[in-house]
């Protein structure tokens, strides 16, 4: 990862991610690497504390989750995010968790984001585009996408993680079936009071849920009622 290690600029993010390692959120180092490298204030809305552990609006009933959800989401999918795998972002938002994907699977393996709103795809293409994950971007590793989110994206499936940013009601088969067994998903279930689910695809393809944390995720639902409103 040390080709992404930027020497400079860079008291706010390594302040963000000490802070987050004192207060035992982050304890892999790649974890750590990869969120100091991927600079945050390129994501966030000009003016807003890019390095503050909050989420922060980014218009269109939409917020980039707070730090501590990404490194959280990020220590759940480790396993799966080793260079070569393949991992699905649904909800990409700002893009900065899917550059972290991009980041950690590396030139050989393959990272699709997916929102619904084309505005939000438009602005992550271009904060990646500004980041440390570009040469991901521009070689085709990384790719982000226009789509319902429930639906998965089928193209490059199936996934060693999937990673799902809003709140499901149910979890969507579409994003079971492109898992790929031996992988993960992390998704937030739920409506008003939601918990982050972590869920296993065993090698004979049964499944195995746990429950890691209480969390509060916009809804995962479709473009017009996000949208109602706003
Ligand atoms: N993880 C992102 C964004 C989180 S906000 C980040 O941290 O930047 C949740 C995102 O899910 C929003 O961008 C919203 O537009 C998107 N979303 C909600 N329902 C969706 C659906 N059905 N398909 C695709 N994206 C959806």
């Amino acid at each position: 990862m040390e080709q992404f290690q930027s020497g400079t600029g860079s008291s706010g993010k390594r302040g963000m991610v000490e802070n987050l390692k004192r207060y035992g959120v982050i304890s892999s180092k790649r974890v750590a690497q990869v969120m100091e490298a991927l600079d945050r204030g390129l994501f966030v809305p000009v003016g807003s504390s890019a390095y503050v552990d909050t989420p922060v609006p980014i218009g269109y009933n939409a917020t980039i989750s707070a730090p501590h959800m990404h490194a959280t989401c990020l220590q759940l999918l480790e396993d799966k995010l080793h260079p070569g795998m393949r991992a699905l972002d649904v909800g990409s938002g700002t893009g900065y968790l899917t550059g972290c994907f991009a980041l950690m699977v590396g030139a050989e393996g393959r990272v699709v984001g997916v929102d619904h709103i084309p505005e939000l795809v438009d602005m992550s293409i271009k904060n990646i585009e500004k980041s440390v994950a570009a040469s991901f971007l521009k070689k085709g590793s990384l790719s982000l996408h226009v789509g319902d989110g429930r639906k998965g994206w089928q193209e490059f499936a199936p996934y060693d993680a999937i990673h799902v940013g809003a709140a499901a009601s149910e979890i969507p088969q579409p994003l079971l079936d492109q898992l790929k067994p031996g992988g993960r998903m992390v998704i937030p279930l739920g409506t008003y009071f939601q918990e982050l689910k972590v869920i296993d695809k065993n090698e004979d393809g049964s499944i195995k849920v746990h429950t890691e944390t209480s969390v509060r995720y916009v809804p995962l639902t479709s473009r017009v009622e996000q949208l109602g409103g706003f």
